[in-house]
């Protein structure tokens, strides 16, 4: 058996194998070259102290032989002509549910508005440089979702770890790095996604699958509360009895789809506010309490929470060097978000700082019923768009300028590809949040020392943090409440938070979904 130990290195020993065997070689007084092989089992930075140390959980193989452990995929059955189920939406909820239902012998027909990842890559490109919003393809809609063109972060606060471990194993058989079952906060990138998500959906269609882009649902198909199928863009009908219904928190047509067919929807509070910018050096500086921090650690990402005027104010999808990335859907608002490249090798750090809302808070929209959310929620984005010239180019004012309700007078090139101009931000939201935003960062600024800084260039709105409308289940059938055979699904319904949660959520659906095919 090899011995498991848990350690705490420097990071210039937990980064150069010699320097780490010999090490342990040393706390288990044996010969380092008695050592055969050092499996790493989890890894995490302890930036508490001045001196950054690594955490290791470490399996030390010194008396057998190392086997690598290759995680395969499941053994999925040929569906041609299985039982068909229809999934809405290729983000990663589709995509975990359709490799689901191929496990089970099911065949899932994936519906996706959006191009496939390499198709999409133009579209991006059209925002970034021409300031073009394509409503269908874009950093949210597309092939892998609003996941694919992301930082790629693989944590959630989901309690269930062996649901977790499943989909992160998942992602290795489909080309990802083994390092994300090891890493306490793993991450993917914004370079390496696309061929993940590509493989995901060469082997659906493999296995006898279909997934279908460019192929946007304009209609559910109810008849007696139970669902018949769609139709889609194309004014062609795709009939089946269950349909898991995965669109994401930006597809507000099938948010008013519902609203219009009367099929149960609520208004949902979620979280609003901007996203920030700061050097990276400055972030690493801060959080490794050094003046470099050298060959061996990574960017330093960060986390904080507040309590503020009665609101929870906290960061959210933290982008260690990375880049801000115009995330519309529609032409006519603005939105942000961050990705990241693997290697997080960019200069600068952005990360979502936002608001928690509650439901009185869309009061003014009441007329919209369980469309308030998503209508505040648009209000904003269009008055950022107006304010900055009606471009993509994003309301921007430097952080301490905010707190002081001053236009900067200049704002330096940011990472955003589309450009910044200078707008006071307060006019992008309503007083509530802006007062809460102004009170928090001078919070921040206290907990993380220099994080308050005009060298931070805050760019609003950060609108898209999860869905302002929930799909409500049954919480045991997975079905709409009163809708037999549609099964809301992931962060669109109001059931997921991220890759991983939406991720988990498709494969509970398709597991339901199955449970009652007849
Ligand atoms: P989505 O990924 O939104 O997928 C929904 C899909 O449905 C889309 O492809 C859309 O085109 C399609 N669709 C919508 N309407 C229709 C229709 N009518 N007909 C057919 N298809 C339709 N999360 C993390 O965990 N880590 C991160 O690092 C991270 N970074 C992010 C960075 C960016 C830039 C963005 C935008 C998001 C990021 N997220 C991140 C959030 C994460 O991507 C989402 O939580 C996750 O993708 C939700 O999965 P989903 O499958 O529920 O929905």
């Amino acid at each position: 058996m090899p011995r498991e130990i848990q350690i705490q290195v420097a990071p210039e020993v937990a980064a150069q194998l010699p320097l780490l065997t010999a090490h342990i070689a040393q706390l288990m007084q044996v010969k380092p070259d008695e050592i055969k092989h050092i499996a790493i089992i989890k890894r995490s930075i302890d930036a508490r102290q001045k001196a950054v140390k690594i955490n290791l959980k470490v399996a030390v193989y010194w008396n057998e032989e190392y086997v690598e452990t290759k995680f395969k995929l499941p053994e999925y059955k040929d569906v041609s002509n299985a039982q068909e189920v229809i999934i809405i939406g290729a983000g990663p909820a589709g995509l975990f549910a359709a490799l689901q239902l191929i496990e089970l012998g099911v065949k899932p027909i994936v519906l996706e508005r959006g191009k496939d990842v390499q198709e999409r890559r133009r579209d991006l490109k059209a925002i970034n440089r021409d300031h073009i919003v394509d409503e269908d393809s874009n950093y949210c809609y597309g092939e892998g979702g609003a996941g694919t063109y992301s930082d790629g972060k693989l944590y959630t606060r989901s309690k269930k770890r062996g649901d977790v471990d499943r989909i992160l194993e998942l992602f290795v058989a489909f080309g990802a790095s083994d390092e994300i079952l090891v890493e306490a906060h793993p991450h993917i990138g914004t370079n390496k996604l696309p061929k993940i998500i590509k493989a995901m959906r060469e082997k659906i269609i493999e296995y006898g699958g279909q997934v279908l882009f460019e192929t946007r649902v304009t209609d559910i198909l109810v008849k007696n509360n139970e669902v018949q199928g769609v139709v889609t863009q194309n004014n062609d009908t795709i009939h089946a009895s269950k349909i898991i219904l995965a669109t994401g928190h930006s597809a507000r047509d099938i948010f008013e789809l519902l609203d219009r067919k009367k099929i149960f929807i609520e208004a949902k509070p979620f979280a609003l506010g901007v996203r920030a910018e700061h050097p990276q050096s400055l972030i690493d500086t801060i959080q490794y309490s050094c003046d470099y921090r050298g060959e061996y650690l990574p960017p330093a990402p960060y986390s904080i929470v507040k309590q503020v005027a009665g609101r929870g104010m906290y960061s959210f999808c933290m982008c260690p060097g990375g880049v801000i990335a115009p995330c519309a859907t529609s032409p006519g608002e603005v939105v942000t978000n961050g990705w990241s490249p693997s290697k997080r090798d960019q200069e600068t750090a952005n990360s979502g700082i936002v608001v928690e809302l509650k439901l009185e808070d869309f009061k003014p929209f009441e007329k919209f019923g369980a469309l308030a959310g998503m209508e505040f929620q648009k209000s904003i984005e269009q008055q950022a768009w107006h304010l900055a010239g009606e471009t993509q180019r994003v309301p921007a004012q430097r952080m301490i300028d905010f707190t002081q309700s001053k236009v900067s007078s200049d704002i330096p090139k940011t990472s955003y590809v589309p450009g910044t101009t200078p707008v006071e931000l307060g006019k992008v939201f309503p007083d509530f949040i802006t007062n809460t935003l102004r009170q928090g960062f001078v919070e921040f600024g206290k907990s993380m020392r220099g994080y308050l800084t005009n060298e931070a260039i805050l760019h609003a709105p950060e609108s898209r943090t999860s869905s302002p409308v929930r799909i409500p289940r049954d919480n045991y059938s997975l079905e709409h409440l009163e809708i037999k055979g549609l099964y809301p699904c992931g962060e669109g319904a109001g059931y997921a938070g991220g890759i991983i949660s939406a991720a988990i959520d498709g494969e509970k659906c398709a597991l339901k979904c199955v449970e009652t095919l007849s």
